[in-house]
C-alpha cells in the first residue's frame, strides 16, 4: 500500500536550536518511515514579516539545511525543497486567491494575535523618534524615552502613535494576511494528505480544507485530498533564561554549538532561585538545567539528579557540569555530520536540486490539473 503524503515546511531562520530538535525535527525524522514526506523551506514566508531584512535569507536556508541533514532528515527517503524554486505554488496561490473571501483570511485567529504581537514586540525595542535638537533620528529604548520629561513624553506620545502607525503598516501587507492561503497552496500543490500541526496551527488546516471543499464545489471537480492534521505538541522548551527558547530572545543553546559555548550557556542557566548553595534542598521540576537533563542525559543521572538535588546533596554547579556532558556528547555526532557535509557544498546543491526538480513536477501536475478544472486550460 502508498504511503500517505505528508507535507510541512520551516522558514529559514538560520541555525536551529534544541527546542527545534525535541520538537518539530524529531519528529520530522520518525515521520519520515511512515509517510511520503515533502519538506519544504518556505522562504516566502519569511518575507511575510521579514521583507525588509532579506540579505540573511540564503544563509539562513543553508544553515537550516545543514541542521536538517545532521539531525537524520534523509534526502533518500523525503523530497526536501525551498519553496521559492517551485514557482508552481506561486500559480497556485494566485488561482485559489480569487476564489478565496478575504474575510475567511481576517478570521484566522492567528491574524489579528500575531498582528498584535509582533506590533507589541517591535514597539517594546525601540521606538523611532526625531532628536529634541534637530531633525536627524535617535533609536531609543522606550524605557529611556518615557523616562524624559513631561514635555518630552506629550511631544513623543503623539510620534508613538505615528510609530504604532508606521510600524501596522509595515506588517500589515497583503502577504502577511494571505500567508495562510500560501501554506495552503504550499499542501495542495503536492497533494499533501497529512499535515503535522500544532493545537495553534489547526485554524489553518481548517482554512486549506474549507479552501478545498469550495475548489471543488465551484469547479465541480474532486481534486485535492483534504488535508487532515497530524496534531503533533511541541513540547515547551525553556531557553537559558527560562523564557521559550527562542532566536529573538537570543536564549538559545544551538544544535551546532561547539563544546565551549554548550558549557558557557548552560553555566548561564537559570535554576530554581531558592537553591542557593550546595545542600540547599533544589525544586528540579521548576529548574531549566533539570528540564534539559530529562531530554539529554541518560538514566540512572536523570533520576540521581532528581533526588540529589531534592535533598540538596547535588550543587548546581556539578549538576551543570554533569548537563553540558550529556549535552556535548548526544550533540556530538550530529555536530560532526553536520562539519562534513558543511565541506561539501556541491552535495548540499545536488539535495536541493534534486528535491526541487521531484517537487516541481509533482506541483506542474497539480497545477495542470487544477487549471484545466478551473478552464484555463483544454480538458
Ligand atoms: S541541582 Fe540541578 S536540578 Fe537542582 S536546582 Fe541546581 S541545577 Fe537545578
Amino acid at each position: 500500500m502508498p504511503k500517505k503524503r505528508l507535507m510541512s515546511g520551516m522558514r529559514p531562520t538560520g541555525k536551529l536550536h534544541i527546542g527545534h530538535y525535541l520538537g518539530a525535527l524529531g519528529n520530522w525524522k520518525k515521520l519520515q518511515d511512515e509517510y511520503d514526506c515533502f519538506y519544504s523551506i518556505v522562504d516566502w514566508h519569511a518575507l511575510t514579516t521579514g521583507y525588509r531584512q532579506t540579505e540573511e535569507i540564503p544563509d539562513n536556508i543553508r544553515e537550516m539545511l545543514l541542521d536538517w541533514l545532521s539531525c537524520g532528515i534523509n534526502p533518500d527517503k523525503s523530497t526536501i525543497y525551498v519553496q521559492s524554486h517551485i514557482p508552481q505554488i506561486a500559480e497556485l496561490h494566485l488561482l485559489l486567491s480569487m476564489i478565496v473571501p478575504t474575510a475567511w483570511l481576517e478570521r484566522v485567529p492567528t491574524y489579528k494575535d500575531q498582528l498584535q504581537e509582533l506590533l507589541k514586540q517591535r514597539m517594546a525595542q525601540k521606538v523611532h523618534i526625531p532628536d529634541k535638537e534637530g531633525s536627524d533620528s535617535t533609536l531609543i529604548d522606550q524605557a529611556d524615552f518615557l523616562n524624559k520629561s513631561g514635555e518630552y513624553i506629550q511631544q513623543h506620545s503623539l510620534r508613538e502613535e505615528a510609530a504604532k502607525r508606521s510600524e501596522m503598516e509595515y506588517l500589515a501587507t497583503y502577504g502577511f494576511l494571505g500567508y495562510p492561503l500560501l501554506q495552503t497552496a504550499d499542501i495542495l500543490a503536492v497533494k499533501g494528505e497529512v499535515v503535522p500541526v500544532g493545537q495553534d496551527q489547526l485554524p489553518h488546516l481548517e482554512l486549506a480544507r474549507e479552501i478545498v471543499r469550495r475548489f471543488h464545489f465551484i469547479f465541480k471537480k474532486n481534486l485535492f485530498p483534504e488535508p487532515e492534521s497530524l496534531l503533533s505538541e511541541a513540547p515547551f522548551v525553556p531557553g537559558i533564561d527560562g523564557r521559550k527558547m527562542s532566536k529573538s530572545y537570543s536564549n538559545g543553546i544551538f544544535i551546532s554549538d561547539p563544546p565551549e559555548e554548550i558549557q558557557k550557556k548552560v553555566k548561564q542557566t537559570i535554576t530554581d532561585p531558592q537553591k542557593i548553595h550546595k545542600g540547599d534542598p533544589g525544586r528540579p521540576e521548576i529548574c531549566n538545567i533539570f528540564f534539559y537533563h530529562r531530554f539529554f542525559s541518560p538514566e540512572p543521572l536523570v533520576s540521581e539528579t532528581e533526588k540529589n538535588c531534592k535533598n540538596g546533596s547535588l550543587g548546581c554547579v556539578e549538576c551543570k557540569k554533569n548537563l553540558s556532558n550529556s549535552l556535548i556528547s548526544k550533540l556530538a555526532p550530529i555536530r560532526e555530520a553536520r562539519e562534513t557535509l558543511s565541506k561539501d557544498p556541491n552535495r548540499i546543491t545536488k539535495i536541493l536540486k534534486d528535491g526541487a526538480e521531484k517537487a516541481r513536477i509533482t506541483a506542474q501536475k497539480t497545477l495542470t490539473e487544477a487549471k484545466r478544472s478551473m478552464r484555463l486550460l483544454p480538458l
